[in-house]
C-alpha cells in the first residue's frame, strides 16, 4: 500500500468516525441526560453532544491528519469543549489511543492495544478502576473480547453486558458516588455513552454504510 492510499483510507475512516459518533451521541443525548438525572446532575447528554458536535465540525481538519494524530486532536477538542468529568476522561482516552495507534488498527489485537491505552488513561485521570460504576465497566469487557480475538459481534455483546453490570454496582467515583447505596439500580450514563461509541466502531469495522 502506498502512503497516498494509506492516507486516503485514513481520511475516509476519520471522517466517518467523527460524523457517525457525533450522530449517534446526538441521537442518544436525551437518554444520556435522563440516565444522568437519576444518579448525577443531568448533563451527560449535553456534555457529550457539545463535544462530539465540535468533533464533527472539525471532521475535515481531522481527516487531513494521520489516524493517530486525528484521534489526539479529537481528544484535545473534548478536553477543551466539555465541562463535565466526561470531557477530560474521554479526551484523555482519545489522546492516549491516538498515541498508541499511529495508524488505524486492523486486527482485534491491535484494536485491543489501542483501547488498552485509552482505558489506562481513564483510570489514571479518574483515579478510578473497574467496579466503581463508570465507563470503565463498559470498556473492560470490550478489552477482554478484543484481546481474545473477538470481532464486532463479540464486542457488541461484551459492551452490553458491561453496561448492564453497572446497574447493580454502587458508585464509588464521580457524582453518583454521593448517592452511595441509592446509586444501585440504575445503569451508569458514562457506561451507556461508551456503548454508543463502541457500537459505532463496530458498525464501521463491519463496513456498514
Ligand atoms: P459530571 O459527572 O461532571 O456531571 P458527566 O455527567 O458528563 O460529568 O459524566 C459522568 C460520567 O463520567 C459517569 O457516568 C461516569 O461514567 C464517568 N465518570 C465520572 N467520574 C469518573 C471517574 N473518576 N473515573 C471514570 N469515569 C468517571
Ligand atoms: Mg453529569
Amino acid at each position: 500500500m502506498t502512503s497516498d492510499t494509506q492516507s486516503a483510507t485514513d481520511a475516509a475512516l476519520i471522517r466517518a468516525l467523527a460524523k457517525r459518533c457525533s450522530a449517534a451521541i446526538s441521537e442518544s443525548a436525551f437518554e444520556l441526560t435522563t440516565l444522568d438525572q437519576a444518579i448525577g446532575d443531568g448533563d451527560h447528554g449535553l456534555n457529550m453532544n457539545r463535544g462530539f458536535l465540535a468533533i464533527a465540525e472539525a471532521a475535515e481538519d481531522l481527516a487531513a491528519a494521520p489516524f493517530g494524530a486525528a484521534l489526539q486532536k479529537a481528544g484535545t477538542i473534548l478536553v477543551m469543549k466539555v465541562g463535565g468529568a466526561s470531557g477530560p476522561l474521554y479526551g484523555s482516552a482519545l489522546m492516549a489511543m491516538g498515541k498508541a495507534a499511529p495508524v488505524a488498527p486492523s486486527t482485534p489485537q491491535e484494536a485491543a492495544a489501542m483501547l488498552r491505552a485509552g482505558f489506562e488513561a481513564v483510570k489514571a485521570r479518574g483515579r478510578s478502576d473497574v467496579g466503581a460504576k463508570t465507563m470503565l465497566d463498559a470498556l473492560a469487557p470490550v478489552l477482554a473480547a478484543l484481546e481474545a480475538g473477538g470481532g464486532a459481534a463479540e464486542v457488541r455483546a461484551a459492551v452490553a453486558q458491561g453496561l448492564e453490570a453497572t446497574r447493580e454496582m454502587r458508585a464509588t467515583k464521580g457524582r453518583a458516588a454521593f448517592l452511595g447505596e441509592r446509586s444501585i439500580g440504575h445503569i451508569d450514563p458514562g457506561a451507556r455513552s461508551a456503548q454508543v461509541l463502541a457500537n459505532v466502531a463496530c458498525d464501521l469495522a463491519e463496513g456498514a454504510s
